[in-house]
Formats: C-alpha cells, sequence, structure tokens
C-alpha cells in the first residue's frame, strides 16, 4: 500500500494485530500472456462453459429462494470425485479454499491459538491468521527449501501449534512432500492437539501415482486435506474450494460458516464442471507436458528449476530476477517475483504461451551478456 493510504488506516480504530499489514495483492494487470497466479492457462472448455450456462438458467429460476445450505448434491459429488471411500459427511466447501482455510482457523485457531507454516509457502497463511488473530509462526526449511518429517516434527512439537499448514505441492516452490511428513506432523500433533491442513491445491498435476494426503485420513480425526477447482478445474473465478476430513471436523465448521455462504449460482456452477469434467482432465495433461517443457528448457538455459509437482515452476539461478519479470512483462509476459533472492515463478501456459515466454527469456539473459549466476 503507498504510505498516505498507510496513514489514513491508521487513524482508523484498527484491531492491533492489523497494523501495519498490506493485503493480498498479486498484480492485475492488462497483460495479454497471465503466468502469474497459478491459474489455469487452458481456459474453460466449450462442452463446460455449455453445461455450466444451461446450469445456472436453470438455478436462475430460484434465485428468489434461499440456496440449500448444506449443498448436499455438490458434497455427494465432491465425495465421489476424490473417491478414497469419502462420504458426503466427510466434505466442506465454501468460497474458495481460502474461505475454507479461513473457516478452519475461525474455528481452532483466535486468540492465544498459534498457527505454524513453513515459508517460503502460500502467502495467504499468515493473512488468514491475522484475520482471525491466530498467532502465525514462521517454521524453518532446509537450504533446499525441502522439508523433512523430523524437521517439521520438532518443530510442531517445540511451538506446540494448534494449527499446522502443510502445503503440497507447496506454493511457490512447486515441490511436494511426501507422506512420511504428514504422519510425523500429525503424530507429533498430539500433544497440543493440532489441526493439520494439507493443501493440495495442485494435486491434479502432480506425477502420476503421487499418493494423497486423502489415503491418511482414516482414524486421523484432527487432519484436513483441502482441494480447489480454481487450478485444475479452470474455475477461479467460480470460487470454489473445499476439503475432506473427518465428518465432526465439518460439523465444527458449521458454526462459523455463515448461513447459506454458497450461492446457488456457485453450486450450479461446481456440479456442472463436475459432472462433464473429462475435457477439464484432458487439458491438465496438456498443462503438465508444458510444465515439463518449461523444467527442461530452463535447464538447458542454464537456470535452476526445482521439481514440479504443480502447474507451475520456481526457478532460480538469475542474477537480477526483478530486471528479469519487467523484461518479460515489457514484452507482454507478466510471471510471479515472490521475493525470494535470486528466483522467479512462472505458471505452465497453454504451448503458444509457453513457447512465447521461453523466447523471451531467452533472448533477456542473451541481452544481458551473461549466462546466470
Ligand atoms: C491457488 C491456491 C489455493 C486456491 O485458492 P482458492 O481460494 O481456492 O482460489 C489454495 N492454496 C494454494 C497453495 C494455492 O496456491
Amino acid at each position: 500500500m503507498v504510505s498516505d493510504q498507510l496513514e489514513r488506516l491508521d487513524r482508523l480504530p484498527l484491531r492491533t494485530n492489523l497494523r501495519g499489514l498490506s493485503p493480498y495483492g498479486a498484480p492485475q494487470l492488462d497483460v495479454p500472456i497471465l503466468l502469474n497466479v497459478n491459474e489455469n492457462t487452458h481456459g474453460v472448455p466449450a462442452d463446460v462453459q455449455a453445461a455450466i450456462t444451461e446450469a445456472v438458467a436453470a438455478a436462475a429460476t430460484g434465485l428468489n429462494r434461499y440456496p440449500d445450505r448444506e449443498f448436499t448434491e455438490l458434497r455427494e459429488s465432491l465425495a465421489e470425485y476424490l473417491g478414497h471411500g469419502l462420504t458426503p459427511d466427510n466434505i466442506w466447501a465454501a468460497n474458495g479454499s481460502n474461505e475454507v482455510l479461513q473457516q478452519i482457523l475461525q474455528a481452532f485457531g483466535g486468540p492465544g491459538r498459534k498457527a505454524l507454516g513453513f515459508p517460503p509457502t502460500y502467502s495467504m497463511y499468515p493473512l488468514l491468521a491475522s484475520g482471525t488473530d491466530t498467532e502465525y509462526v514462521r517454521g524453518v526449511r532446509a537450504d533446499d527449501y525441502g522439508l523433512d518429517a523430523e524437521s517439521a516434527a520438532d518443530q510442531v512439537r517445540e511451538t506446540g501449534a494448534n494449527i499446522v499448514f502443510l502445503c503440497s505441492p507447496n506454493n511457490p516452490t512447486g515441490t511436494g512432500l511426501g507422506l512420511d511428513v504428514v504422519e510425523a506432523v500429525y503424530e507429533a500433533g498430539e500433544a497440543s492437539q493440532a489441526i493439520v491442513i494439507v493443501d493440495e491445491a495442485y494435486h491434479e498435476f502432480a506425477h502420476d501415482n503421487t499418493p494423497s494426503a486423502l489415503t491418511l485420513l482414516p482414524g486421523r480425526e484432527r487432519l484436513i486435506v483441502s482441494r480447489t477447482m480454481s487450478k485444475a478445474f479452470a474455475l477461479a473465478g467460480a470460487r470454489l474450494g473445499y476439503m475432506a476430513a473427518a465428518p465432526e471436523v465439518a460439523d465444527a465448521i458449521r458454526l462459523v460458516r455463515l448461513p447459506y455462504h454458497l450461492s446457488a449460482v456457485t453450486q450450479a456452477t461446481a456440479l456442472a464442471a463436475l459432472n462433464h469434467r473429462e475435457a477439464l482432465m484432458a487439458d491438465v495433461e496438456d498443462i503438465k507436458i508444458q510444465r515439463d517443457r518449461i523444467v527442461t528448457e530452463l535447464l538447458r538455459l542454464g537456470l535452476k528449476p526445482a521439481a514440479s509437482d504443480s502447474n507451475y515452476v520456481f526457478f532460480g539461478g538469475l542474477e537480477n530476477p526483478h530486471a528479469i519479470w519487467q523484461g518479460l512483462l515489457d514484452a507482454g509476459v507478466l510471471i510471479r517475483d515472490v521475493g525470494i533472492p535470486g528466483h522467479l515463478r512462472v505458471t505452465a501456459g497453454t504451448e503458444p504461451e509457453t513457447t512465447a515466454f521461453l523466447v523471451a527469456l531467452e533472448a533477456l539473459l542473451d541481452g544481458q551478456g551473461s549466462k546466470p549466476a
């Protein structure tokens, strides 16, 4: 935020723990090629668009009434999509997984409670913590940004965290966590009865046979697996996130959710997409090809891409990442500067978008007259 805005905010009787904070603010710029916020770049397939349009038209006839507060049909469909023996009682959904995470913090966090995250990780975790007056504790990762079971479990025990965020694959680094980490963190959280959230926003983009933390749910009533339709389902604009957990966790969240929080339009949209997911999943496969292509090409350019199980690639080896970010923007390609020295993050585009990014990047690196550090 600009400083006079901050000054004016400061004159308000704002809650102490919100003073001096900036809102989430990935730039929304009018640029031809948007590879900055890990959206699905492949658009909504025509048959899915048609199904959504039809479903929303039907929903419009009943908009004088409040929607199904329990979004029963949607929970059924999400349970069926996830598999793993889950039933609608295990499912909860909200307007984006950000809202699901917020509701979890409202129910299990709050004053006097601590949430533990492992930066660099999703930038919303600390913001959601401050919004619910939950203390956010920054854990540490290895120098290569990895997180092993022993270190993670030690940190859970040392901090006595009430809530633990495990992002897998991690945003911004793109790398998945072994399930041994989730198991160790869950066990270590026994003493503080920690709620363990595994944020699998990008799970559909993982390499084949990557196990999901959904397999760990049986018998672990403090474990929550969070998912979203914003990425693989190409529905960032519709706002539908969800989680799988023990039925009593969903019941706890019913205590804090606003009544009718999922509009009839949202429910209809999400259901239509779930019912027509074949074309969406075909696009996911193409995005994975572009993602792997980016990794290969960045290696060829002498850069250091991290292993990615997501629809984006985090890469290092840049002498001046901000100059590269700006140069790409000037060439019409917006990517993300996540504020980590020497690194940038790029979302896998369509084939032509990915080509445009790679061509522009190579020209910039050549233009610097020096190969990367
Ligand atoms: C994009 C993203 C989400 C999804 O947020 P929505 O509110 O569902 O759009 C959740 N977690 C991570 C780590 C993400 O990158």
